[in-house]
């Protein structure tokens, strides 16, 4: 029995990069460069906005809103939308707590400031 291949899109498509040399890119496609290994990637439109994962490094991206796109014109399923929110919110925290772990460097970069103005006043008084 041949397995005839739907023609209707009603499924969703599997959102993942694609080598944009290799891959068949369609008009609706979003092609754009990874800022991680600068590899050409395509996607398709209803990854706009969402992180996947470059095909060529791995690493997260974050995929281009094209220019005139309405985030209304994606019909992404409830759970790919949480996903993306936990991703978000992932992302979110990580920064947090980069943004605490200046804020320590910051005091403790203070800190060294004012014992080494200390000592060149110090210094200069002597003279
Ligand atoms: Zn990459």
């Amino acid at each position: 029995m041949l397995q005839s291949k739907s023609t209707d899109n009603t499924e969703s498509p599997a959102l993942e990069t694609q080598d944009a040399d290799s891959a068949d890119i369609r008009d609706t496609d979003i092609v754009f460069d990874c800022p991680h290994c600068g590899k050409s990637l395509v996607i398709d439109y209803r990854g706009a906005g969402l992180q996947i994962d470059c095909s060529s490094c791995g690493e997260r991206v974050l995929v281009p809103i094209p220019d005139g796109m309405q985030l209304t014109d994606l019909d992404l399923d409830a759970g790919e939308v949480l996903k993306q929110l936990f991703a978000t919110r992932r992302n979110f925290q990580k920064a947090e707590l980069q943004i605490q772990e200046l804020k320590t460097r910051l005091t403790q970069l203070q800190e060294t400031l004012g014992v080494m103005q200390n000592v060149i006043a110090e210094g200069l008084a002597k003279d």
